[in-house]
C-alpha cells in the first residue's frame, strides 16, 4: 500500500528553544537518531522504508515566541525535500506578526514548491480566524493558499510545550475559515484532541473543504475519540506527529491502526487514498 504520513516533525532542531528541545529529549531515549534524520534526508528515507511509509509531510512553521522557529524554516524544509520531492513533502508557514510582507512571503513559499501551509494557533499565539478580529494578514495567507491550490493545516487540540496557550486550540475557530475560504482545503490536525472531538466531528461533517489529520491521536483511542470515523473516511488522512512526545515509532502506529475494527476499504482510504487526492503522485 502507498502510505502517506501527512504529519511528521523533522525540523531544524538546532533552532528550537532550550525548553522545547528539553520536551523532545525527555520524550524519547534515542533523540540522537532524530537529530541525524534532521541532518540527513537519506537517513530519514531509510527509516521511512523500514516502516513501510512511501511519503511523509515535514511539518515546519514559524513560531519564534514559543518554539524559537523563524522564517528560515521555509528555506530549510524546501532544501531538505529536494533530495526526493516524490517522497518528502514540504510544509512551511508565514506568521502574520513576523512578516514584513505577507503576500510576498506567501508567493515565495509557492516559488519554493512548498506543498502545504501550517498554522499552529497555540504556538503562534493567534486564533485561526483572527482575520475577523483585524489580523488582515491571516486572510491574505488563506486567500493566497486558496488561489494556488495549496492546502493549509491547522493545529487543533492541546500542546504541552512550555509557553503554548491552549485556548487557541479549539477547532471551532475553523468554522469561519471554512466558510470564508470555500475552495481552500483545510486539514484539521489532531481532531481537537483530547478535549474538543465533538466540535471537530461536527465541523468535519458540516464543511466539504475540511479534512481530518489523525496524527497525535493514539491509534488505540481513535475510535473512542471518533466512533463515527467511517462516515468521514473519505476526508480523513493518516498522520503520526512522530517524533513528538508520545509517538515512539511510525511503524508501531501503523500496526495499531491496522488492528482497528474498520473495513480494509476504510483503512486503505485513510492510510493512502485521501492523501493521494490532495497531493497526487508526481509523474
Ligand atoms: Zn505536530
Amino acid at each position: 500500500m502507498f502510505i502517506t504520513d501527512c504529519h511528521i516533525h523533522i525540523q531544524p532542531y538546532e533552532m528550537f528553544k532550550a525548553g522545547a528541545i528539553e520536551v523532545m529529549r525527555k520524550a524519547r531515549g534515542k533523540f540522537d537518531d532524530i537529530m541525524e534524520y534532521s541532518r540527513s534526508p537519506k537517513a530519514l528515507l531509510k527509516y521511512l522504508d523500514s516502516v513501510g511509509v512511501e511519503r511523509a509531510m515535514l511539518i515546519n512553521y514559524v513560531a519564534p515566541e514559543v518554539m524559537g522557529l523563524t522564517a528560515e524554516v521555509n528555506e530549510w524544509v524546501a532544501n531538505y525535500c529536494r533530495e526526493n520531492p516524490g517522497r518528502l513533502l514540504s510544509c512551511g508557514s508565514v506568521h502574520p506578526r513576523h512578516s514584513a510582507n505577507v503576500q510576498a512571503d506567501m508567493e515565495q513559499l509557492v516559488r519554493l514548491g512548498i506543498r502545504m501551509i501550517k498554522i499552529h494557533p497555540p504556538h503562534q499565539l493567534l486564533f485561526a480566524n483572527d482575520y475577523v478580529n483585524g489580523v488582515k494578514e491571516l486572510a491574505v495567507i488563506y486567500r493566497t493558499a486558496e488561489q494556488h491550490g495549496t492546502p493549509v493545516m491547522v493545529h487543533t487540540g492541546t500542546s504541552i510545550f512550555p509557553g503554548a496557550r491552549n485556548r487557541y486550540g479549539d477547532p471551532l475557530f475553523l468554522d469561519d475559515v471554512a466558510v470564508d475560504f470555500p475552495n481552500l482545503r483545510i486539514l484539521m490536525a489532531h481532531g481537537g484532541r483530547p478535549i474538543w472531538m465533538t466540535t471537530a466531528f461536527f465541523l468535519l461533517r458540516r464543511h466539504r473543504n475540511l479534512y481530518l489529520d489523525i496524527s497525535g491521536i493514539p491509534p488505540k483511542l481513535l475510535l473512542q475519540y471518533f466512533p463515527r470515523l467511517q462516515e468521514i473516511a473519505a476526508k480523513t488522512l493518516f498522520g503520526t506527529d512522530w517524533p513528538s512526545p508520545g509517538v515512539k515509532d511510525i511503524g508501531q502506529n501503523i500496526a495499531e491502526f491496522q488492528a482497528l475494527p474498520l473495513t480494509e476499504e476504510v483503512k486503505e482510504q485513510i492510510l493512502s487514498k485521501t492523501a493521494l487526492t490532495i497531493w497526487p503522485m508526481l509523474p
